[in-house]
């Protein structure tokens, strides 16, 4: 039994794949720089399976400024701001969870399936959505 589902594993392919580069590359950095100046081509990541909770999205004119996404976040993720009744979400310490999408009473907030959010500085602006 257990040389069978080794056989199938040895001849299966892999779910993962080479990324972001078929090879690896001498400098990610450098070979991601590339990319940016569209000298380079990234190897796509495989497909998110359905209902994948990747990066929030948030649709502001939506939002009527309940804050019952804030009542529910587990990790403080987002805060109020109080000049324009809106909220921001920092999403570096987002957990995932899609309790605030669930709350929400006007379905201004979704997860995307945005998973690529890697960088430097956690304030990056990649990672605050608002
Ligand atoms: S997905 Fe969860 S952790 Fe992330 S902002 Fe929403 S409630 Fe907070
Ligand atoms: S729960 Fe929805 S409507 Fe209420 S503050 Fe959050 S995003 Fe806005």
């Amino acid at each position: 039994m257990i040389l069978k589902v080794l056989m199938a594993q040895l001849f299966s392919r892999p779910v993962t794949n080479r990324f972001p580069a078929k090879y690896m590359p001498r400098s990610v950095t450098g070979f991601l720089a590339k990319v940016g100046q569209g000298k380079a081509k990234l190897v796509p990541p495989v497909p998110v399976p359905k209902g994948f909770r990747g990066k929030l999205a948030y649709d502001r004119e939506t939002c009527i400024g309940c804050q019952l996404c804030i009542r529910v976040c587990p990790a403080s993720v987002i805060m109020f701001k109080p000049e324009t009744k809106k909220i921001r979400i920092h999403v570096a310490r987002c957990t995932f969870c899609g309790q605030c999408v669930d709350v929400c009473p006007v379905d201004a907030l979704a997860m995307t399936e945005e998973f690529l959010l890697a960088a430097y500085d956690r304030f990056d602006p990649s990672l605050i959505v608002e």
